[in-house]
């Protein structure tokens, strides 16, 4: 099942190819700070109807995209290797949408799973 979202203004919006098992709350600096609760996909399984006011966020390495619309500020995706071998994979990137803004979509209705990002990196 197709679900879509978007960020308050709609200047983002996008379509994901399927509604995700659960989710990931990361415990680290900036992700606590930004409140995101992050679904995860190949950039294949997402199709951006429209991105005008992106703006990207680095920290760090300057190895993760984090993305907000600067419309109305919502954290909105971010564009990172995948990471779950411990080490970064470019041959292996991913598109991990902010699920809370899949539109019409309880996401108190799936797992939370937590990365302890705090003392991960
Ligand atoms: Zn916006």
């Amino acid at each position: 099942m197709i679900i879509k979202g978007s960020c308050h203004c709609k200047a983002t919006q996008f379509e994901a190819a399927y509604v995700p098992e659960t989710v990931t709350r990361c415990t680290c600096s900036i992700c606590s700070k930004r409140g995101g609760l992050w679904a995860y996909y190949k950039p294949a399984d997402v199709r951006f109807i429209s991105d005008d006011a992106k703006e990207t966020y680095q920290w760090s390495s300057k190895i993760c995209k984090l993305n907000f619309c600067r419309v109305c500020g919502c954290s909105t995706y971010n564009e990172t290797p995948d990471f779950s071998t411990g080490e970064p994979n470019f041959d292996n990137p991913q598109i991990v949408l902010n699920a809370r803004l899949f539109d019409d979509f309880d996401v108190g209705g799936i797992p939370v799973f937590e990365i302890d990002g705090k003392n991960l990196w």
